[in-house]
């Protein structure tokens, strides 16, 4: 069990770690959103004690990021394995600890914080259940609803190149286990389903790609103009984002530089979440170059939470988006979204 802090101490905690991830990005020049991103727990960072991959989106940044560290310092492949440190120590697990202190990107990324949002949870009747059919994961009488309690709990974790499980035997050699993952192979049609399901309205375009707040419209060049089918979805799903985002509120209309940057950084962050969902473990070329995204992130190191928010946010868009609706209490001003009409 991960050790409980109260709220202020865990948001410091958060705070801090994201300060480093910043200073990590800069010394690296590595952005990990610029990779896909599992939020739906079959493939990406795993935690070896429980069996169970990482799923927030936060956490996903901050496990990638210790990947590369890893991958780096120890001269091995990059291993998307972790063990949970107190863990590790029990097992007698030998931690590689004794690193050199002024690695650059390392001095407090030796092992990494991961959080968990606590909640409660109650059992309701589900509305929607119907006696006729079989009960059946589609059709449950009673449904388990969760309810975040505004807390995180704190863990430490540690790479598994961090550490002599491999030569140890104690998990088994990185191919081995990378050849028994059953990862679902990519498919561009779920992306296009994924964005011609969700209601839209689309317009050809021969300039820049955009979301018009005031018109609801979406310009999209036309498919033929992309770099690849990837490259036109990965702006397609982009422009969604912002879509989402419009509908429920959190588009800011007249956006100072910093709310420009955390905006574009959650529609990237969408972006990564609906490519690991399709199963992408690469994101196609960027029409943003890496020295745009360069200077999103100096426009948050003020603030460095901002990275926890838009991680949070873009899950949120990202499952809207794959699940093709917005629950309705979400939508400010439903009449202002023509293409909403009968859905
Ligand atoms: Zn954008």
């Amino acid at each position: 069990m991960p050790k409980r802090r109260s709220k202020y101490a865990s948001e410091n905690l958060i705070r801090k770690h994201a300060e480093n991830l910043l200073i990590w990005i800069e010394e690296t020049g590595n952005i990990p959103w610029t990779k896909p991103f599992d939020i739906s727990g079959d493939w990406g960072p795993k935690n070896v004690t429980t069996g169970k991959h990482y799923t927030s989106l936060f956490n996903n940044l901050s496990l990638t990021a210790m990947m590369h560290i890893s991958a780096d310092r120890t001269k091995k492949s990059i291993d998307p394995r972790f063990f949970q440190l107190a863990d590790a120590r029990k097992k007698d697990i030998i931690t590689k600890e004794k690193l050199s202190k002024d690695e650059p990107g390392l001095r407090k990324f030796k092992s990494v914080m991961i959080f968990y949002p606590m909640s409660n949870s109650t059992i309701v009747d589900n509305k929607d259940f119907d006696p006729a059919k079989p009960e059946g994961p589609d059709n449950m009488r009673e449904k388990k609803r969760s309810f975040f309690t505004g807390k995180y709990g704190v863990g430490q974790v540690i790479n598994v190149n961090d550490t002599t499980a491999v030569e140890d035997g104690i998990v088994e050699p990185l191919e081995v286990y990378l050849s028994g993952q059953e990862k679902k192979n990519p498919v561009i049609e779920d992306l296009q389903n994924i964005c011609d399901s969700f209601p839209h309205e689309d317009k050809i375009t021969m300039g820049i790609p955009s979301y018009n707040h005031v018109t609801k419209v979406t310009k999209i060049p036309e498919m033929k103009f992309a770099k690849s089918s990837e490259g036109y979805y990965s702006t397609v799903v982009h422009e969604r984002a912002h879509q989402i985002g419009d509908m429920i509120g959190e588009l800011k209309h007249d956006r100072t530089k910093k709310q420009y940057s955390f905006e574009e950084l959650i529609a990237e962050m969408t972006a990564s979440c609906v490519f690991g969902h399709c199963g992408f473990s690469e994101m196609p070329e960027h029409e943003n170059s890496i020295a745009y995204i360069k200077s999103w992130v100096k426009n948050l190191k003020d603030d460095p939470m901002v990275l926890f928010k838009a991680a949070e946010k873009a899950k949120r868009r990202a499952k809207y988006l794959i699940e093709g609706f917005v629950p309705e209490k979400k939508i400010v001003n439903r009449e202002d979204f023509p293409f909403l009409r009968g859905v």
